[in-house]
């Protein structure tokens, strides 16, 4: 394992694995799922967590290297001298106290924010990165949008990044507060209503259904009786100024607020409900119930919330409802699904999933470990021609890309002119 903390290190340690054909698995904090991190054929563990300068910032737009953790670069642009305004990332994981800069882009996809922002792949949250290749003498290469999106979430098995270069949003004084609805519907229809409302500033909105708030209050002392037994839930991170028009929503929906914290009492704290939300709210109710697991889903922005209600009155008890709203790239607000299952055998899981298939909604699978299996859905030419450019000895992260095995097809049929590959700048 190597722990370099300057680019020199990085060469170093990178040139001697491609002399010697020795595998490299980056890594950042090693959150990430799907078994993102774990080595398939053994080599070096490359830790980038060392590597985390913030190296500029300005309104709109920070730099970092890499290792950088995602609350330190928040905590070092939501600072402000006077009465500016503070910036900070536009779209977090759940995990983003100890997750890295590198990770998100590498494994991840979105989270807190993206219901402004979209995921991480939207246009304009990615600006640029700064690549190494894997030689015996590595070279940095600097890509921009659009080709700085090559070699996101595909985990680390296409090439190295050294820094990004990412959008950033206003730091708004967030509210963080929890209602409670005696009905599904009323819940999923105040969480739309609130994730569209353009005049109401917020940055997430999560929908628990019955039971995972009481599944939540057994796994979290600070939330046992915070929220009502036996209702849905509403997590909401929502701007201090715009909470008026929150609650005059939540009026028409007939919620009642259960929990509510200023942004001063949430830092005072140094908890936040958004660790409650996203793939946390997996990890807590897994605590609690080793009979549980979970799917990923993504519904039809056109019919998202007839598709939520139409699932949950079909698989009733055996699926628990977690939504997360989201913007698409696109801008539309829709649903990411993480919800919790209860297990009873494979068969059962992967026909839940094909159910969720049949009602139009997509499955990104969180139980398989091969880029392709996952949200990638299928070989990407693209990604597989970016891995030739940046990895020509396959030593990144070996055995994760199935498309690598195809390598040789693909570009002969680039060579023909089947298929069209994306141009990356010649290095
Ligand atoms: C409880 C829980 C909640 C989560 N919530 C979310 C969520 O809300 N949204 C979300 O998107 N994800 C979520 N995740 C997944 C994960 O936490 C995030 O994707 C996180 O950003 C990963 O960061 P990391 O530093 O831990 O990355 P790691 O786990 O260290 O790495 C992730 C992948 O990226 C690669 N990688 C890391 N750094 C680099 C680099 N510099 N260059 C190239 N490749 C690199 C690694 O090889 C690995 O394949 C969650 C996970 C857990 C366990």
């Amino acid at each position: 394992m190597a722990r370099p903390r300057t680019e020199d290190e990085i060469r170093a340690v990178i040139g001697a694995c491609a002399r010697s054909g020795v595998p490299i698995t980056v890594r950042g904090s090693g959150t990430g799922n799907y078994g993102q991190c774990m080595p398939l054929h053994g080599g070096v563990i490359l830790d980038l967590s060392a590597y985390n300068r913030l190296i500029w910032h300005k309104p709109g737009i920070a730099r970092a290297q890499a290792g950088i953790r995602m609350m330190e670069l928040d905590r070092q642009t939501q600072a402000v001298e006077g009465s500016g305004m503070g910036w900070e990332l536009r779209c977090v994981p759940s995990t983003f106290r100890s997750a890295t800069l590198g990770g998100l882009y590498g494994g991840g996809f979105g989270g807190v924010g993206s219901v402004n922002y979209g995921p991480l792949a939207s246009t304009g949250n990615v600006l640029g990165i700064r690549a190494m290749t894997i030689e015996p003498e590595p070279r940095a290469v600097e890509l921009r949008a659009p080709e700085a999106l090559l070699l996101h979430h595909v985990y680390g098995t296409n090439g190295l990044v050294l820094e990004l270069e990412v959008g950033l949003a206003p730091a708004h004084p967030w509210l963080e507060a929890i209602a409670c609805f005696d009905s599904f519907d009323a819940a999923i229809e105040f969480g739309q209503t609130l994730a569209v409302a353009p005049g109401v500033v917020k940055k997430s909105v999560t929908l628990l259904a019955d039971p995972i708030p009481d599944i939540l209050m057994r796994a979290v002392p600070q939330l046992a009786g915070q929220m009502k037994a036996g209702s849905h839930a509403i997590l909401m991170l929502v701007a201090e100024f715009s909470e008026p028009g929150m609650l005059q929503m939540l009026g028409q929906f007939g919620g009642e607020i259960t929990y509510r914290k200023t942004s001063e009492e949430v830092r005072r704290s140094n908890r936040t409900i958004a660790e409650y939300t996203w793939n946390h709210t997996t990890l807590h109710a897994l605590k609690v119930d080793k009979g549980l697991t979970y799917i990923q889903s993504g519904f039809d922005p056109s019919r998202h919330i007839q598709q939520a209600k139409a699932l949950r009155q079909k698989l009733g008890d055996e699926v628990l409802v977690h939504l997360e709203f989201i913007r698409t790239k696109e801008g539309v607000m829709n649903c990411s699904g993480l919800q919790l299952v209860r297990f009873s055998t494979e068969e059962r899981l992967n026909e839940i999933m094909q159910i969720h298939r049949d009602h139009g909604v997509y499955i990104a699978n969180p139980h398989v470990f091969i880029v392709e299996d996952g949200k990638q859905g299928q070989v990407n030419p693209d990604i597989v021609a970016t891995k030739m450019q940046f990895d020509p000895a396959g030593l990144l992260n070996p055995g994760k890309l199935r498309g690598w095995e195809q390598r040789e097809s693909i570009m002969a049929d680039a060579a023909s002119g089947r298929i069209s590959l994306s141009t990356l700048p010649s290095f």
